[in-house]
C-alpha cells in the first residue's frame, strides 16, 4: 500500500482503536481536453491519475457517521437521520471539506430511501422521484452507522479534483459496506450531487466519472449529455511520452464569480441560438451565432463549440496515428481559453509558453481555469529539460515556484484491501 493509503489506516485505528472492514480508493483527474464543454452537454476526455485518495472505512454498532481526514484536525459526527436537516440548506452546520464524505453519505441514503421494488437504486440516483419510494430513509437497505477515516496523496486546489477522490473513495466504501450495489454511472452521480447540493458548488458530471471509470493507459471518452463513457488508448507508455502537470499554486475558487459567469454566459447563447445546450451547436453555424448575440456572449459561445470538436479531433487523432499527433489540439484548446473563455491566468500562460519552447508536444490550462494546473506532453527524457524551463521562466516572472510532476493514466475508484 501507498504512504496515503497506510495513513488512512493509522487515521482508522486511532479513530476508533479497531481496523476498518476495508479501505476503498479513488484517483484524482486530469483532462486531456475538452474545458467547459461538460454542463454544455458536450464532450470531455479525462484521465484518472496515480494520485488517489484513500477511505479505511468500517462499520457501526450504531446509527451514526463519523468521519476524519488527514485535511483537517476536526472530527466530525452526526446521526445518519441528521443528514437530512444538514442538507442542503444547513450545510453551514459542518466544516466545508466534511460535506464531502457526509454528502455523499446523504446523496445515497436519499437514493436508497426512494428505491423499490421496481425503482431501482441506481434510478432512483438519476432523481426521478416520480411518486415511487417512500420519504422513510433506509426501507429496503439498511444503512447503518459507519466511521471513515480519509488521506490522499492528490493535491488539493490544484484543479486534479481532489474533490471527485474523495468523493469517490467514500461512495465505493459506502457502496459496499451499506450493499446498495451500484453501478459506478451511479456512484459518480452521487458524488456530483454531493458537490453540487451538499458543498454548494456547481460543478458538471466528469469529474466524479473520470475518477470512477477511469484505466491504466486510457482516457475516458465522455458524451455528458447521455453519460454514455468509452475508454480511448491514449498509448503513452508505448511513444514514450509522460504527461507533466504543473500546478501554478494559483488556487483557484469555483464558488467565485468567474465560473458562475461563464455558465451563465453558455446558457444565454444557447437560449439566443434556440437549442438546449452548446452541444447543439456545431462550428458550422458560429457565423450565425455571431449575428445573434453581443461580442462576449459569442466568444463564449465559440470556445465551447471548437472545444467540443477538438474532443472529437483528439479521439479520432488517437485512434489513427497516436498521441504523438494531438499537440496542436492542446495548444488550440489553450488558446481558446485564453482569448475566447478568458479563464487563463498568466500563470497558466507562461507555463504552456515555457514548455512548448522547451519541446513538449503540446501543452494546456486543465479544469476550471482562474488558476490550478497546466498539463504538458512531454517526451519521457525530456521531462527534467521541461520542467526547469517551467521553472526558470516562472523565476524570471516572479511568480511563486511551481510544482512539477508526471502523472500515469490509472484505473478508477477501486477496493484496495
Ligand atoms: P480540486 O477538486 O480541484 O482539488 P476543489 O475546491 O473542488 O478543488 O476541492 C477541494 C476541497 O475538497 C478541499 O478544500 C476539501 O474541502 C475537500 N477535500 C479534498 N480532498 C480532501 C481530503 N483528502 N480530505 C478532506 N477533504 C478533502
Ligand atoms: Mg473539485
Amino acid at each position: 500500500m501507498t504512504g496515503a493509503a497506510t495513513e488512512a489506516r493509522s487515521l482508522f485505528a486511532r479513530l476508533t482503536g479497531g481496523s476498518p472492514d476495508g479501505v476503498w480508493s479513488a484517483p484524482g483527474r486530469a483532462n486531456l481536453i475538452g474545458e467547459h464543454t461538460d454542463y454544455n452537454d458536450g464532450f470531455v476526455l479525462p484521465f484518472a491519475i496515480d494520485r488517489r485518495t484513500y477511505a479505511a472505512a468500517g462499520i457501526r454498532a450504531d446509527a451514526r457517521i463519523r468521519v476524519a481526514s488527514t485535511f483537517d484536525d476536526a472530527v466530525v459526527e452526526v446521526g445518519l437521520d441528521e443528514l437530512d436537516a444538514l442538507f442542503p440548506d444547513e450545510r453551514g452546520a459542518v466544516p466545508e471539506w466534511a460535506r464531502y464524505p457526509l454528502g455523499v453519505a446523504w446523496a445515497l441514503r436519499g437514493a436508497a430511501s426512494r428505491a423499490c421494488p421496481g425503482f431501482t437504486l441506481n434510478e432512483a440516483l438519476q432523481g426521478d422521484e416520480s411518486g415511487h419510494g417512500t420519504d422513510k430513509p433506509g426501507q429496503g437497505w439498511m444503512t447503518t452507522g459507519v466511521d471513515l477515516a480519509i488521506a490522499s496523496d492528490v493535491p488539493v486546489g490544484a484543479g486534479l479534483s481532489s474533490s471527485a477522490a474523495i468523493e469517490g473513495a467514500v461512495a465505493s466504501a459506502l457502496d459496499e459496506l451499506w450493499d446498495l450495489g451500484l453501478d459506478r454511472v451511479a456512484l459518480a452521480q452521487a458524488g456530483r450531487r454531493a458537490e453540487n447540493e451538499a458543498v454548494g458548488t456547481p460543478t458538471g458530471i466528469m469529474d466524479q466519472l473520470a475518477a470512477m471509470l477511469g484505466r491504466a493507459d486510457a482516457a475516458v471518452f465522455l458524451d455528458c449529455r447521455s453519460l454514455d463513457a468509452e475508454p480511448v488508448d491514449l498509448g503513452f507508455a508505448g511513444a514514450r511520452l509522460a504527461l507533466l502537470v504543473i500546478d501554478t499554486r494559483v488556487a483557484h475558487a469555483h464558488s467565485t464569480g468567474g465560473y458562475r459567469d461563464r455558465r451563465d454566459a453558455c446558457e444565454r447563447g444557447a437560449r439566443l441560438l434556440g437549442v438546449p445546450a452548446l452541444r447543439d451547436v456545431s462550428v458550422a453555424d458560429l457565423p450565425r451565432a455571431a449575428e445573434l448575440m453581443d461580442d462576449v456572449t459569442f466568444r463564449r459561445v465559440r470556445h465551447v463549440v471548437t472545444e467540443n470538436q477538438r474532443v472529437l479531433d483528439t479521439v479520432a487523432a488517437l485512434h489513427r496515428e497516436g498521441p504523438r499527433a494531438i499537440g496542436g489540439l492542446m495548444l488550440a484548446s489553450h488558446a481558446s481559453m485564453r482569448d475566447d473563455f478568458e479563464i487563463s491566468v498568466p500563470e497558466l500562460d507562461t507555463a504552456v509558453e515555457a514548455s512548448v519552447a522547451a519541446g513538449a508536444l503540446g501543452a494546456r490550462m486543465t479544469g476550471g481555469g482562474f488558476g490550478g494546473a497546466a498539463i504538458a506532453l512531454v517526451d519521457h527524457d525530456e521531462v527534467e529539460k521541461v520542467t526547469d524551463a517551467v521553472t526558470a521562466a516562472f523565476a524570471a516572472a516572479r511568480f511563486v515556484a511551481p510544482h512539477c510532476f508526471v502523472v500515469t493514466p490509472s484505473e478508477g475508484a477501486r477496493r484496495e484491501a
